[in-house]
């Protein structure tokens, strides 16, 4: 098998599972716990929460919110500072592109009756400052962006977008779960109020999240209780906080000389596919662009018919958003760049991650030219 759709999930390291064993195990403890065991429990969770922080460039760990996975820790964001407002009719901004956990957490406030303005993209799905500026108002509470977009890759342009945000007294959040791990992020220099990410997408167990809260920023808690310091109820899940903890320490460890490795293996199978197969357009901006994510648009192609076929051959790429794959749907994002129809039913996403090889990418490249040219002769394109 050759996994390469690592922005769907990523495989848990052995490292990682490693850490968590414990904690399925002798140290069952519950962090609120006064005895030892608990205790012990409560250490390994404080020690993760510091190892978050550092991944993200935040100053105090006691700033992370540990949530049950990446779409829990968008949705304590958005309802959190929507709840949180009790007075006038708050207004929000995000963009067309987000993930869909946050575009259906705002078509929510809408139903209630709030408003939000939705920032459109250019042809590389990046969104513009200057129009997220335009679309603030005086009653703007919450402005979300994403840091990278799970679809094509583009990283859209955060830190100005948070300096707006700043200057016009407006909180701002980023979805960072396709971008924590990969990227550097800096949240405290950038000025981000709210940044939300995934354990499962960075080599850590599915069923945990987190959601960073720059100090002083207060939500409504989704769900109540006195854990998390009283902004997201429930006891902790342990072992899930700690692999996500050592999860963080690895990539933080490792992050430019993995940076560096996935580069030049997109930028291979990218040369490789546009040289070998006719009719194929590479999608997302060409530069400001995740290091692991190439996603391609096959003229006179069913894209779900592509992956079928790969999947026959052992190769795992996804044919639609990330977390609604099998479920093909035009993407809402490749829409929003103006991608036209006939390209966007043909879209296959390649997403490289922790234990990718050069031997993989070259057997992909064997396989893939094969397997377009293959469905379009035998008119199942
Ligand atoms: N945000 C982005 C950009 C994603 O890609 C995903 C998952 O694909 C999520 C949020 C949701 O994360 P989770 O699966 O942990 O809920």
């Amino acid at each position: 098998m050759i996994y390469l759709d690592h922005n769907a999930t990523t495989p848990v390291r052995p490292e990682v599972v490693e850490a968590m064993l414990p904690f399925l195990r002798q140290e069952y403890g519950n962090p609120s716990s006064v005895y030892f065991l608990g205790q012990k429990a409560r250490r390994a969770v404080e020690s993760s929460r510091e190892a978050v922080a550092d991944l993200i460039g935040a100053k105090d760990s006691q700033e992370i919110v540990f949530a049950s996975c990446g779409s829990e820790a968008n949705a304590m964001a958005v309802f959190g500072a929507a709840y949180g407002r009790n007075h006038g009719r708050p207004h929000f901004v995000t963009s067309a592109v987000e993930h869909p956990s946050v575009l259906k957490a705002f078509e929510i406030l809408q139903r209630r009756g709030m408003e939000v303005g939705f920032a459109g993209a250019d042809p590389f799905g990046k969104v513009s400052p200057r129009e997220v500026e335009s679309l603030t108002q005086e009653r703007t509470v919450l402005v979300s962006v994403m840091h990278a977009n799970n679809e094509v890759g583009t990283i859209e342009p955060v830190e100005e977008i948070a300096e707006i945000c700043r200057a016009r007294g407006v909180l701002f959040h980023t979805d960072a779960v396709q971008s924590a791990g990969k990227i550097p992020i800096q949240a405290e220099d950038w000025g981000l109020d709210l940044l939300s990410l995934s354990g499962h997408k960075l080599n850590a167990p599915k069923g945990i999240g987190a959601l960073y809260v720059r100090r002083g920023v207060s939500l409504e808690p989704l769900i109540p209780g006195k854990q998390e310091k009283n902004r997201r109820g429930g006891t902790q899940n342990v072992a899930a906080i700690v692999g996500l903890g050592e999860a963080c320490r690895l990539a933080k460890k490792e992050l430019a000389g993995h940076h560096q490795k996935l580069l030049k293996l997109r930028r291979a199978l990218e040369r490789g596919i546009l040289k070998k197969v006719k009719g194929a357009r590479l999608n997302g901006d060409p530069e400001g662009r995740l290091p692991n994510t190439a996603h391609f648009s096959f003229e006179s192609l069913e894209g779900h018919n592509l992956v079928v076929a790969l999947d026959l051959q052992g190769l795992c790429v996804s044919g639609g958003p990330a977390c609604s794959s099998g479920a093909p749907e035009p993407s809402h994002v490749l829409k929003a760049m103006g991608v036209p129809d006939s390209f966007i039913r043909g879209s296959v996403r390649f997403s490289l991650g922790w234990g990718s090889t050069e031997e993989e990418i070259e057997r992909a490249l064997e396989v893939v030219p094969q397997a377009v040219e293959q469905l379009r002769q035998a008119g199942v394109a």
